[in-house]
């Protein structure tokens, strides 16, 4: 059972030199080295995440790893080739996308995710749940994220691969992603494990909130102390640093990123429409709503102070109301 596994990982990790090698040495890799420099991925970079690219033939690995004494079998396992619908052979997962490898926390190579040069479905594919790849506990870039999280008792989370691959070109060392599927309670507690901080930095989508709502939660669980990092709507950190550079990103976006109740409250305000009247009533109650819920009774002085400052308002009037709300509760 071991020793499988082990013959898995050797294969995956044949797969991910062998995709480097395309990548960087070869002209088949021309049209993806083009693809990463337009995304402004350096060399260094490509070297440092051992970035690869699988060409689009349908036999390009199977072959490959064959001649190295792998069955396809085994490569099926790995998940890095596919059965045909008709059940007649098999062929590569990966054609014609950028690879990105996956390390487990011991730095070894267990799953990719691969995304297309250019437009079409999917835009991004992974490995497969295999014996030696889980989702739901890896994350990517931990193996290399993990010092900096210890040193700075703080990581970041991002959505994506190139999310991760862009703020660490912009100095951010301590970023991991969740692989293609929402956090973890898993991937919350590894994160703890290593750092008691947290800054959420997804995108600014939809998607992204929802994701990060959630996220915050699983960390909260944890005991960290959790951030959320504001990026400009629609916006991924990617993008960011690529428009407005890595110094801004440092300062503006992680620097910057707000804790858990300030950001709670910034996102109830805008909710309403705080010049009329009885809209501001509404939200101040739902604001002292959130800070009731704060456990630490310092951390409720702070807040209501706070939100007296911001709308001239008498810190008794605020005091009494937070009484009366706790006592509901
Ligand atoms: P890019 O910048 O390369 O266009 P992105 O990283 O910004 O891509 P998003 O669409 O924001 O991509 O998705 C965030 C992350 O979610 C991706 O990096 C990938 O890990 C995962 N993901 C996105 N689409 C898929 C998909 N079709 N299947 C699996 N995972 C996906
Ligand atoms: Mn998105
Ligand atoms: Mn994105
Ligand atoms: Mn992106």
């Amino acid at each position: 059972e071991d020793e499988k596994r082990t013959r898995l990982r050797q294969a995956l990790d044949l797969a991910a030199r062998l995709y480097h090698h395309l990548l960087v040495n070869t002209d088949h890799g021309q049209p993806a080295r083009a693809y990463l420099e337009r995304r402004g991925v350096s060399m260094e970079t490509i070297r440092e995440f051992q970035i690869g690219y699988a060409p689009p033939s349908r036999q390009f690995l199977l072959s490959f790893l064959k001649g190295r004494g792998y069955h396809e079998q085994e490569m099926e396992e790995a998940g890095l080739i596919s059965m045909r619908e008709n059940g007649t052979g098999y062929y590569d997962r990966f054609r014609g996308r950028v690879m990105f490898p996956i390390h487990d926390a011991q730095g070894r190579v267990v799953g990719f995710g691969g995304r297309l040069l250019g437009e079409g479905r999917p835009k991004y594919l992974n490995s497969p749940e295999t014996p030696v790849f889980h989702k739901g506990r890896n994350l990517f870039n931990l193996h290399r994220a993990r010092q900096a999280m210890r040193k700075d008792q703080q990581a970041v989370l991002f959505e994506g691969y190139m999310d991760v691959i862009a703020a660490w070109q912009a100095g951010i060392r301590s970023g991991v992603a969740s692989l293609g599927t929402s956090l973890t309670e898993e991937q919350a507690r590894v994160i703890r494990r290593n750092a008691e901080a947290a800054i959420i930095c997804y995108d600014a989508d939809d998607a992204g909130q929802s994701a990060a709502d959630r996220g915050l939660e699983l960390l909260q669980e944890q005991g960290a102390i959790v951030k959320v990092a504001q990026l400009p709507q629609g916006m991924d950190p990617d993008d960011y640093i690529r428009e407005r550079g890595a110094e801004s990103f440092r300062r503006d976006v992680i620097g910057s990123a707000l804790p858990l109740t300030a950001f709670k409250l910034e996102r109830l305000k805008k909710d309403f429409d705080l010049r009329d009247e009885p809209q501001r009533l509404k939200y101040l109650t739902q604001a002292l709503e959130v800070v009731a819920d704060l456990p630490l009774a310092i951390e409720q002085d702070h807040y209501v102070r706070r939100l007296a400052e911001e709308h001239r308002l008498s810190l008794d009037a605020l005091k009494q109301e937070l009484r009366r709300i706790r006592r509901r509760k």
